[in-house]
């Protein structure tokens, strides 16, 4: 099975729940008490008031009141008479008993309300998750600026900011320097000669090198807004068994969105917290002659006057865990 088969099977399910839920379907017909048997030939139809398959249910077939030869049968309709009883008709048999249009007409409505029980069972509840978590999306993107330390660091210490980029790019965030010597080397016939040799002095390690790097954030909450957007007005308009699967893939993609920008925005957090700036700082005026110190939240470069960068206070992670606990499944 593919996924889409996944979808519809589950999407069968979530709907036959809720039309048995709602009394329009039934599992085992032949509790209903006082069914008419066998129905008089005058028998007056009002509605279908329930559809069943015993096949998926009780696994026996039962018997059609409506034809001469009570044919026993697995699909069929629970039917109101006039006079309010109940009887069972085989799914074959109403159009041949009562005629194509009547029996045509009293399916459609029975369709109609299984529809609106889905429909309150499954969109209400989407269209309302889209409301909860709307909301949620855009300020946790409004809240992005101040998780993501790169744009700040980038326009006031560029020289800084492409130190730590090549560490996490090149060097899975380890942030070491290497020192290169020669040194003399005795070889087994006597001769010298000499062997390069390298040393690697470490300074710490960049705690989330990929949410450093990763430029994604916004574009993917935005991408998860618009899912929201398109699901919506899917949903909205009236859908169809296309446009309800179409809606439901949106939102899977845009779950998907939301839950790698939280991977990124916990990056972005270890990231801010952690006691590696010291480190970078140290390598930093080590290996470029400035000094750069992490004075509180404050870095500080003395050059030939003094910079300073505020590094963000980290944020609580309440508006993506919200996101993810309002995302509509
Ligand atoms: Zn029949």
């Amino acid at each position: 099975m593919n996924g889409t088969d996944d979808l519809e099977a589950s999407e069968a399910i979530v709907r036959q729940t809720a039309i048995l839920a709602a009394g329009l379907s039934i599992d085992d017909p032949e509790t209903i008490p006082g069914l008419v048997y066998p129905l008089p030939a005058d028998a007056e139809l009002a509605t279908l008031v329930q559809d069943y398959d015993t096949q998926r249910s009780t696994g026996r077939k039962v018997r059609c009141s409506a034809c001469s030869q009570h044919q026993f049968h697995y699909r069929g309709f629970v039917v109101e008479l006039a006079d309010g009883a109940r009887a069972l008709i085989g799914i074959n048999c109403g159009e041949a008993h009562f005629g194509e249009g009547e029996w045509k007409g009293m399916h459609a409505r029975l369709r109609q309300k299984q529809d609106m029980a889905y429909f309150e069972a499954r969109i209400a509840p989407t269209l309302r998750q889209i409301e909860i978590c709307y909301p949620t999306l855009v300020a946790w993107r409004e809240a992005v600026g101040r998780l993501e330390v790169r744009p700040l660091l980038q326009r006031v210490l560029p020289d800084f900011h492409r130190m730590i980029v090549a560490a996490c790019r090149e060097n899975e965030g380890h942030l070491h320097r290497y020192r290169y010597r020669r040194v003399v080397e005795q070889a087994a016939n006597g001769t010298e000669r000499l062997r390069k040799e390298v040393e690697t002095i470490p300074y710490g390690t960049v705690p989330a090198p990929l949410a450093y790097l990763d430029g994604s954030l916004r574009k993917k909450l935005s991408d998860a807004s618009e899912d929201l957007r398109v699901a919506k007005n899917l949903l909205l308009g009236d859908p169809d068994a296309i446009s309800l699967k179409a809606a439901f893939k949106r939102l899977r993609n845009g779950l998907k969105e939301i839950e790698d920008a939280a991977e990124i925005c916990r990056g972005h957090r270890r990231n801010l917290a952690g006691q590696w700036w010291h480190g970078a700082c140290r390598m930093f005026t080590d290996e470029a002659g400035e000094q750069i110190t992490l004075n509180g939240r404050t870095l500080l470069l003395k050059s030939y006057s003094t910079t300073k960068v505020r590094l963000p206070d980290e944020e609580p992670p309440k508006l993506w865990n919200a996101a993810l606990a309002a995302w509509p499944r």
